[in-house]
């Protein structure tokens, strides 16, 4: 099977690599790194293959799939778990098979995810900057211990799930879910109280980090309604897609001081900036600019998944995603219109 592997950076090609060689089966595979990412545009970049590799921001809209077909493509392996960037009707329509990585290494997220809840509520950003100009004072740097307060989980899927276990388990916090379809056993295991609602979820929390899935149901799941429902001392840590946040909104709740403070790993816009280097550009997005100017905010470059036992996980399963497509047995993995 030929491979057209889009949006390829230099992590990605060292983990794939490493998996090939470490498993013979998987050299059935014959990759070719681009560093583009995919869309309408870039598709025919890969004409010669029979499958493409994509992560969170190449577009995998209508066009661009039918691009793929044009050229014969039928298989879209996609090196993530979430899939909220590609048109599902449409691949099923022209009848290509889309297939994910649906866990690779939930910890990887959920230990990224409390680090930016201790950054932003200890102040590392501001305590590294200041001591690097030789300024040691304390000022301004006090912060809250999260033992006995409450965390807020909204979504409590392997990510939820690991985020509240570190938490309630080690931190002693009180960490309390809303998930449309919980799973009251394996919260219970992980020291985590589920409530009813999500307005009460947000009323009561002292931190507030969403780990749902993108989907129209969640779209602007943190409207300024659900910012207005928070603690004016809370914080809120975004680790799962940026258009679960309305930005807007919450530009105008910060301005406000509504809110401690807020920790972002992804950003509703992301693909025009995250992955690629824009430090000799100037930022034309107003939004994302205005917030990366607050000091209560931090910015990470949707970074959360970037370890080496994730980049492992998703190599390995990516591979044998496209292996079990090439043999045309069925995939576990694939995702469903
Ligand atoms: P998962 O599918 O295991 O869990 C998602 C949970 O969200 C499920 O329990 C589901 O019932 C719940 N949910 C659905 N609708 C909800 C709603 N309206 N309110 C509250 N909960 C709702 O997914 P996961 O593996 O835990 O991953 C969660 C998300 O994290 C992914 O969808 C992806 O967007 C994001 N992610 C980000 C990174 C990163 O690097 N920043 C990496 C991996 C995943």
């Amino acid at each position: 099977m030929k491979l057209a592997f889009f949006s390829a950076k230099k992590y990605d090609i060292d983990s794939f690599t490493a998996a090939q060689d470490a498993d013979p089966t998987f050299k059935a595979v014959q990759i070719t790194f681009l560093d583009v990412g995919l869309d309408e545009r870039t598709a025919v970049l890969a004409d010669g293959a029979d499958a493409v590799c994509a992560f969170v921001n190449d577009r995998l809209d209508a066009p661009t799939l039918s691009e793929l077909k044009r050229l014969n493509i039928s298989f879209v392996a996609l090196r993530c778990a979430g899939f909220n960037n590609v048109d599902l009707s449409s691949a099923k329509e022209l009848g290509i098979h889309v297939v994910r990585v649906p866990a690779y290494s939930p910890e990887a997220v959920a230990e990224f995810a409390v680090g930016l809840m201790l950054t932003v509520i200890r102040k590392y950003h501001k305590a590294y900057s200041r001591v690097r100009e030789g300024n040691f004072t304390l000022s301004g740097l006090e912060g809250f211990n999260l033992q006995n307060r409450t965390v807020g989980l909204v979504g409590t899927g392997k990510i939820g799930l690991c985020v509240g276990r570190i938490l309630a388990l080690g931190f002693q916090a009180r960490v309390i879910a809303f998930d449309p379809f919980p799973d009251p056993r394996a919260a219970a295991q992980c020291g985590i109280a589920y409530v009813d609602t999500l307005d009460s979820l947000l009323a009561q929390s002292d931190v507030v980090s969403l780990h749902c899935p993108l989907m129209p149901a969640t779209r602007r799941i943190i409207d300024e309604r659900a910012l207005r429902t928070m603690k004016p001392s809370a914080v809120l840590v975004n680790t799962s897609r940026g258009p679960l946040i309305d930005t807007q909104a919450l530009v105008a709740v910060l301005k406000e001081n509504h809110l401690r403070a807020v920790a972002l790993d992804v950003y509703d816009g992301e693909e025009g900036y995250f992955f690629r280097d824009a430090s000799e550009s100037v930022i034309q997005d107003d939004l994302l600019s205005r917030l990366m100017s607050f000091h209560n905010v931090i910015v990470t470059g949707h970074q959360a998944f970037l370890t080496q036992e994730a980049l492992h996980g998703i190599a390995e399963t990516t591979f044998g995603n496209l292996v079990t497509l090439a043999k045309g047995e069925e995939c576990l993995n694939v995702v469903k219109a």
